[in-house]
């Protein structure tokens, strides 16, 4: 998902349809804003599909008045797939004591079910099945005494993966985990603040990055007072995930300092260093395989070339959530450039295989087009865990690399050779230039080692692991 948030800017609903279009590669299925004005109070929208067909006609202003306001794009994780409800869309909304809130989430929370029965017990009535609704009925059981101190206590009682954008009629919070495991950044517009899941998103607004909410704190910001933060949550290591670089964020973007394109195009070379083969063209499954096949063609000297084209009006395959659709969506946003693959020997980068059906589809679809080899690199190790802090995977049975060797999956897929970039190879394109702390590693990357940071407790209370 992604969320943005401004606030002591004029025509606030606007600059919130901007920002959550330049993040709407982090989620398609929906999206909303919230927005305050003196005259109107609170105003809402929420809609199925994209930012550009909901949230850009002439009476958004009249619909969304205001000088701040909150947005987010949604893409549902385990559990809720393919129906999403527009109950479900974010933000959510609640009126206390003090007065109204609304609150974006992206990440995942893994005690929902765990509160989410508490809460019902003692009396909340939910609106949606969104686990991140918990937040709005801990904030209604709190007893501080203005609403930052209830998210903060509410927060408190959050387990997992979360960077929050929420309002107040005069304030703009942000939030991220004591892991800072999903992205959060600030910047100033003006005289006003934004908050962004990615700095993309400022650009597209003019506004300038100040710098990223750090793991674990909160910051609550006003037109008047500016920003202040604090830090509600015991100090943990950081361990920000490590899939935002190879996939997740826009290559445009910069996380921890880094650009992610000149990450993405590290991870290339590493991949050519460490699987170097023998071949004509270097093509990238586009779009999110690109930056790291350059890296492979300018590490390996092997040509690159666009041997797949896509379809741009097609969205991200795994966030068509239906698997019928996702199994056509591979042929309907990506074709063959068939003069150019015809008797070449092809190495294909893709960021990941999760399930696989990409590289399937995709191989069956060069060989048709006659190509004379074709060589995989993948520019992230095997997938063999679910993710449980809001990245879509399917369960563990799902994952062609939970159930199969390198070898094997090559053999499945039957292409002359297969090869991921180890781990370390992975820590350093993103900067770490001995790799992998074994001991406190610095980044999450549970769906690769299956080392999770934080207990999926929510899972392992209904014996979906151990
Ligand atoms: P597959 O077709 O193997 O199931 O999915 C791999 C493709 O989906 C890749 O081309 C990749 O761009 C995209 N993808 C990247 N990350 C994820 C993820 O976390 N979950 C899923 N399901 N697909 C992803
Ligand atoms: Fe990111 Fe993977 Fe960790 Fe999920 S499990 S937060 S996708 S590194
Ligand atoms: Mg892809």
């Amino acid at each position: 998902c992604g969320v943005f948030g401004v606030v002591g800017i004029t025509e606030a609903s606007n600059f919130v349809a901007l920002g959550l279009h330049a993040l709407q590669h982090r989620g398609q299925e929906a999206g909303g804003i919230v927005t305050y004005d003196s005259h109107t109070g609170f105003n809402q929208a929420r809609r199925m599909g994209l930012v550009r067909d909901n949230f850009t006609s002439a009476d958004m202003m009249a619909l969304l008045p205001g000088q701040i306001g909150i947005g987010h794009v949604r893409y549902s994780t385990a559990g809720h797939k393919g129906q999403t409800a527009i109950r479900d869309v974010q933000p959510f909304f609640g009126e206390f004591s003090m007065g109204g809130a609304a609150i974006a989430h992206n990440g995942n929370i893994t005690n929902a079910v765990a509160l989410r029965r508490e809460l019902i017990e003692r009396g909340s009535i939910f609106q949606s099945s969104s686990d991140s609704e918990c937040i709005i009925h801990l904030m209604a059981r709190s007893m501080g005494r203005t609403i930052p101190d209830r998210m903060e206590e509410a927060l408190r009682k959050v387990e997992g993966a979360f960077s929050v954008v929420a309002m107040t009629q005069s304030k703009l919070v942000g939030c991220r985990d004591p892991l800072g495991v999903r992205p959060l950044v600030l910047g100033k517009l003006g005289d006003g603040w934004v908050l962004s899941s990615e700095t993309c998103a400022l650009d597209i607004v003019g506004a300038d990055f100040v710098r990223e909410i750090e793991p674990g704190e909160m910051v609550v910001i006003s037109a008047e007072e500016g920003v202040q933060s604090h830090y509600p949550f015991r100090r943990a290591k950081s361990r920000f995930c490590i899939f935002e670089h190879v996939y997740f964020s826009r290559p445009d973007s910069i996380l921890g300092g880094r650009s992610v394109y000149e990450t993405r195009e590290a991870i290339g070379r590493e991949l050519a260093k460490e699987a170097p083969v023998d071949a004509d063209l270097v093509c990238p499954v586009p779009d999110s395989g690109t930056p790291a096949a350059i890296g492979f063609s300018l590490e390996s000297g092997i040509p690159y070339a666009m041997g797949i084209i896509r379809n741009q009006y097609m969205g991200r395959t795994f966030i068509e959530p239906s698997e019928q659709i996702r199994n056509m969506g591979v042929r309907l946003k990506l074709n063959v450039n068939r003069a150019l693959i015809r008797g070449k020997r092809v190495i294909l980068v893709d960021d990941s295989v999760v399930r696989g059906t990409t590289s399937q589809k995709i191989k069956e679809m060069i060989l048709e087009a006659g190509a004379a080899e074709v060589h995989f690199r993948i520019a992230s190790p095997p997938t063999q865990w679910p993710c449980f802090y809001g990245v879509d995977t399917p369960e563990r049975e799902k994952l062609l690399a939970a159930t199969m060797t390198e070898d094997e999956m090559r053999d499945h897929l039957g292409v002359d050779s297969l090869k991921f970039i180890s781990l370390d190879g992975l820590y350093r394109a993103v900067g770490e230039a001995r790799g992998r702390d074994a001991t406190s590693p610095q980044y999450c990357d549970a769906c690769f080692s299956g080392d999770y940071p934080v207990a999926p407790s929510d899972m392992i209370e209904r014996g979906f692991i151990t």
